[in-house]
């Protein structure tokens, strides 16, 4: 999977830089570029000593209100890798909570590939913080067209007034949390099959 989207609050820095902390080891490097609301990780395989391939997987990171977006991929991502421009790179900070467990989380993960390993540490981080593939409360809500009263998401009429709420409802896709509509059948995002 290329993109996912965590609602909820995970901190872009934080995950960046818990990302940029754990790809940096062994024989991988990882280089952190940030700018306005966007972060971008591109990690690479050092080529002293190396005798696989070289390998590199850039991961983006974009916040917007209250979620997190994170794409992994080697196309998708240049893009954004472009926009950052020439943006410094930052040494890292002093760890924070997170960094100190890494090594541990680090052997957990040796046998996954590159971008399964960003997935396991993001959606670590995401369980962390608290952070899910489910609309915050905030979006919970759908306002009532007719007396603007906010109603949760799945009710077929407005509490307040009874005035029919629509059938085009939005929700989260449960595989990547991507927001889709109450009548598609597959994940825009991602493919999964919507119930
Ligand atoms: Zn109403
Ligand atoms: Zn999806």
């Amino acid at each position: 999977m290329k993109k996912k989207i965590y609602h909820g609050p995970l901190n872009l820095d934080e995950v960046a830089q818990a990302l940029a902390g754990f790809f940096n080891r062994g024989a991988l490097s990882a280089q952190l570029s940030r700018a306005n609301n966007q972060a971008f990780v591109q990690i690479v395989t050092r080529n002293i000593g190396h005798s696989g391939g070289r390998t590199s997987l850039g991961v983006a990171l974009r916040q917007v209100e209250d979620r997190l977006e994170v794409e992994v991929g080697k196309q998708a991502v240049l893009g954004i890798a472009a926009s950052l421009g020439a943006t410094a790179l930052l040494a890292l900070r002093n760890p924070l909570n997170l960094l100190g467990r890494l090594d541990d989380v680090a052997q957990d993960f040796e046998n996954l590939e590159l971008d399964d390993q960003v997935w396991e540490l993001v959606d670590r981080l995401a369980a962390d913080a608290g952070a899910s593939h489910e609309f915050t409360e905030r979006l919970k809500r759908l306002t009532c067209d007719y007396c603007r009263v906010a109603n949760p998401v799945g009710e077929g009429r407005c509490l307040a007034c009874g005035a029919p709420l629509g059938d085009v409802q939005p929700f989260t896709c449960s595989n990547c949390g991507n927001v889709v509509l109450g009548n598609e059948k597959q994940c825009p995002n991602c493919g999964y099959k919507l119930d």
